[in-house]
């Protein structure tokens, strides 16, 4: 006896045992293998997959996946964060790339004093902090990019 892993033209896998490889094709030709979901004649067998085939070896390498385990009070934070960029972003003025020559201006008294926000290069805010400047980083979301 032989047993086959079988699948028919519409997917449904199922297993069956035949009591030799040509059997199986005899049974086969003469249409008396059948879907016992859906009765269709037209089956094939199953190509095992590898890592089911090959038990001797390990499991490939899967490259890993950025994972994490989020506990409530980092889901509290999390909600916080974004609670302040929230706000940040409801209440301040987005000048966009233009961001550290506006905060400039503002420090100098070019500008009128306000709350903006917007983008600049680590190196640009290290040089606003240096020259006196007080940047914040917005916090970024993870879904943010989605
Ligand atoms: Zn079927």
């Amino acid at each position: 006896m032989i047993k086959y892993a079988l699948a028919c033209e519409q997917a449904h896998a199922f297993e069956s045992w035949f009591p030799s490889s040509d059997a199986y094709e005899a049974q086969l030709a003469r249409g008396l293998v059948t879907c016992p979901v859906c009765h269709s004649p037209q089956v094939e067998k199953q190509i095992m997959a590898p890592s089911i085939a090959r038990m001797d070896k390990p499991p490939m390498a899967v490259p890993a996946q950025p994972v994490a385990a989020i506990s409530d009070k980092e889901r509290e934070i999390r909600s916080m964060l974004r609670a302040m960029r929230d706000h940040v972003v409801q209440n301040a003025e987005n000048v966009g790339h233009g961001f550290a020559e506006e905060a400039r201006k503002m420090h100098y008294g070019e500008a009128e004093q306000r709350s903006i926000y917007g983008e600049a290069a680590p190196a640009e805010a290290r040089a606003l902090v240096e020259e006196g400047i007080d940047v914040l980083p917005l916090p970024v979301m993870p879904d943010d990019r989605n």
